[in-house]
């Protein structure tokens, strides 16, 4: 670490209580995505308080109303423009023993956004910006994980938000626009011996809601008169499960769908089965290529019950591609704090998802693991049980990354600026791009003369 470094750990650590308390008080008031409005308003509060006037996705006219806010620190001089930015939800958990309301911080979103905090008291402290150039963005955003997708396709219909990911939404309101570079660090439980770990990238992911349609009968008297929904569901899945051996490993494709049940009792026959599922694949061409052959043997377990499904897919996340010599630039960072041993950064792909991923479509990116967790992330033993490196590891690593790309005229952030080449050439591009994964149709169309026509893209 450096002089400088060591002042700006030095103005994290000083509010080492401040940040810690934030990460227990968010843990606290766990809310899913576009539902962050108490973490919003605590943390609005906080930033406020340190003197920060913030842009907030609350009280942007032109658009619904949403958590989420950002804010600029100006260095003063010419340079690009780096934005750091911490996520807001929980996720939808009831099992966790300390759920609230259902929702708990089981992907540690609580460390990030406390971590947040710490960046911005850190970036206030004496001489903090001393030898910097360029600008700083510091941002809040709501709704990473893709849950509850009929509460955002309600959104969505009402206009409030376009995306359903909190990233790709704030890309579409231009709180991205005039950023070069971008940075986040995700908690994980990673063990006693590993304080950091960094992939390549992320798989992509786009969301589905699949209704079979039956009809409803008595289901002992007369099931002949009903048409089950639920089984034709099943056969659907089925035949998803058949078709696994057909992805490729390169792919990474991955399809895990719920079943979210059916609103009826033991003694009919189910006239509804509603799914959600993602298609995660490690391209955009495999994702497209793999949900075309899943839609097809969703259509047909409806086929096979004389039933119908309604096929509804969104666009997710794009898939991660991190910036390798940004990535290369973290990985130093982390083993200058932390030592060599307790880092690793294999150059593989993560298969889960995020929509830092559409950020990275657009600009270098890279977000990477921080320890300080413990149980299975997404699951009901996972707690935040070191916060010195959940937060204070993440902040202060942050930190050393921002005077490594923003000191010295900033010239390694434009080296890796100028060489990065990106997956889309512009914001708009990529959502051209993304908008076509957009699917509304009835898969099943029964003729008059006994024909059946299947459709699996819009008319
Ligand atoms: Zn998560
Ligand atoms: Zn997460």
């Amino acid at each position: 670490m450096n002089e400088r470094q060591q002042l700006l750990a030095k103005n994290a650590g000083l509010h080492r209580q401040e940040m810690f308390e934030a990460e227990r008080w968010l843990w606290r008031h766990p809310q899913t995505g576009y539902t962050e409005w108490e973490a919003n308003a605590y943390l609005i509060e906080k930033f406020e308080a340190a003197g920060y006037t913030l842009v907030r996705a609350d009280q942007d006219p032109r658009f619904g109303p949403i958590p989420g806010f950002y804010t600029d620190i100006d260095t003063g001089r010419p340079g690009p423009s780096l934005c750091i930015m911490g996520e807001l939800d929980a996720l939808d958990i009831a099992g966790h023993p300390e759920a609230v309301n259902g929702m708990s911080h089981c992907c540690g979103h609580n460390c990030q956004a406390a971590g947040m905090l710490g960046l911005a008291l850190a970036f206030k402290g004496p001489g903090a910006l001393d030898g910097l150039s360029g600008r700083i963005r510091l941002m809040l955003v709501p709704a990473e994980e893709m849950i509850q997708l009929a509460y955002r396709e309600e959104l969505r219909k009402k206009g409030v938000i376009r995306y359903f990911g909190g990233k790709p939404e704030f890309m579409y309101r231009g709180y991205f626009d005039g950023i070069d570079i971008s940075l986040m660090v995700h908690t994980e439980s990673l063990g006693k011996d590993l304080d950091f770990l960094g992939f390549s990238g992320h798989n992509g992911c786009m969301s589905k809601v699949i209704t079979y349609k039956g009809k409803s009968s008595h289901a002992g008297g007369a099931p002949h008169l009903g048409i089950n929904a639920q089984y034709a569901a099943m056969l659907g899945l089925q035949a998803v499960n058949d078709l696994r051996e057909t992805f490729l490993e390169k792919d990474f494709t991955r399809f895990h769908p719920i079943m979210k049940g059916v609103n009826c009792a033991v003694n009919i026959i189910p006239d509804e089965m509603v799914i959600e599922s993602y298609v995660r694949g490690s391209s955009l061409e495999a994702m497209v290529r793999e949900n075309g052959k899943i839609n097809r043997a969703l259509a047909g377990g409806a086929l096979a019950m004389g039933a119908q499904v309604n096929l509804s897919d969104r666009p997710g996340y794009a898939p991660e591609m991190h910036d390798m010599q940004f990535s290369a630039l973290c990985e130093e960072a982390c083993r200058e704090l932390v030592g060599e041993k307790r880092v690793d950064f294999p150059n593989a792909l993560h298969p889960a998802s995020s929509d830092f991923g559409d950020v990275c479509a657009v600009m270098p990116g890279m977000q990477f693991y921080c320890a300080g967790a413990e149980g299975a992330i997404h699951g009901t033993g996972w707690y935040i049980t070191e916060p010195e490196r959940a937060v204070m590891n993440a902040v202060v690593v942050q930190l050393m990354i921002t005077d490594k790309l923003m000191s010295d005229d900033c010239a390694r952030a434009k080296k890796i600026i100028r060489e990065h080449v990106p997956q889309f050439a512009s914001v708009k591009e990529y959502f051209e791009t993304v908008d076509r994964l957009m699917l509304d149709v009835d898969a099943l169309a029964f003729e008059e003369d006994g024909r059946v026509r299947v459709r699996l893209t819009n008319s």
